[in-house]
């Protein structure tokens, strides 16, 4: 349930609306627009009837909200979030898409600087690496851990780059926050549950990923999880799904785009590579992402793909970067 206020609501009225919501055990979410103010009701079991809002002094409307999402959808929150890191020196959401790159994994010191210097050069703001790797086989490389957050914490102080990469469970949670500018929460986790409470309580935004499996509903409320403990600062990420294709990795959902920015305000954006797993659809796959005004790209890229621990078929060599971006920059996409 929305409760709009009117124009010329009181204070003193939005007061009362937020007393009436609390009185019944349910949570209210304020909601300041340019224009008015909106309520949005939470936590409330069963559907709420309007009539209990519509006497109130200062109340214009009590709209039933239709999806079972409440704090993603843009019924509640028609204005596109923005997400600043540092002092806004990077924004995510708004259409402008913020470009992230790196290895799949953080394998050296070395590795990831070279890594991170070429793509802060190709016009990457944020530097992607795992350094805890949540991967198919127990017997594959899982990252270098804690040693890996220090080697990002190393990449931003030497080339000024945000750092995003992802928290596996709780322990590793409490680790990711405190070294990283955006916790990323893996394709693999999208339902779990309890660590979706966690990154919803961090004081850092999220970067959460579509699971292979789920629908574009599932993922949204995954999200929803995530705000309803706090967080606002959610990212979506389409990686691609599993479907009945053997001539890539997964399937890159390009219909959730346009979908997710109509029922959603949460910046989106598009990982090709995960969607591609393999090297030559990976650039085509960013610029259709681009066409479609999405808020970022998260591309895998390394220096020597073919020894990379992780995901060198679908890693890009830094040149391959760089021509993507002089593509996105052909497509008239101020990078
Ligand atoms: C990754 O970004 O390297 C990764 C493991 O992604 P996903 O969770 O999408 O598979
Ligand atoms: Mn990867």
């Amino acid at each position: 349930m929305l409760i709009v206020m009117h124009r010329q609501a009181r204070p003193d009225d939005i007061k009362k609306v937020i007393e009436l919501i609390e009185e019944h055990g349910w949570v209210a979410k304020s909601i300041p627009g340019g224009e008015r103010t909106a309520i949005g009701v939470l936590k409330n079991p069963e559907p709420v009837d309007p009539a209990i809002f519509l006497d109130l002094p200062g109340v214009r409307d009590a709209i039933p909200v239709s999806k079972p999402y409440k704090l993603v959808s843009r019924e509640m929150h028609p204005e596109d979030t923005l997400i600043g890191l540092g002092d806004d020196e990077v924004v995510i959401g708004g259409g402008k898409p913020v470009l992230m790159a790196g290895p799949c994994a953080v394998e050296s010191e070395k590795q990831a600087l070279d890594i991170a210097r070429e793509v802060k050069r190709a016009g990457a703001k944020i530097f992607r690496g795992g350094a805890f790797k949540p991967r198919s086989s127990p017997y594959s490389f899982q990252g270098l851990g804690k040693k890996g957050l220090e080697i990002l914490a190393k990449v931003r102080e030497e080339t000024g780059l945000f750092i995003i990469t992802e928290a596996t469970d709780h322990e590793v949670c409490d680790m990711v926050e405190e070294y990283t500018d955006i916790i990323q929460l893996g394709t693999r986790n999208m339902q779990n549950y309890r660590l979706l409470r966690r990154a919803g309580q961090a004081k850092k935004p999220v970067l959460l990923k579509r699971g292979m499996w789920a629908t574009v509903d599932e993922f949204l409320m995954a999200a929803e999880y995530i705000m309803s403990e706090g967080n606002d600062q959610v990212i979506l990420c389409e990686r691609g799904i599993r479907t009945f294709t053997r001539h890539s990795r997964n399937t890159l959902d390009l219909n959730a785009i346009p979908y997710i920015q109509r029922e959603s305000h949460l910046p989106i954006v598009v990982d090709p590579s995960h969607a591609a797993g393999r090297r030559h659809q990976v650039i085509p796959l960013a610029k259709a992402a681009a066409a479609m005004d999405v808020d970022g790209l998260i591309v895998e890229v390394h220096n020597d793909p073919q020894k990379a621990l992780s995901d060198g078929p679908q890693s890009l060599y830094p040149e391959q970067f760089l021509q993507l971006v002089s593509s996105l920059r052909d497509m008239n996409i101020d990078i």
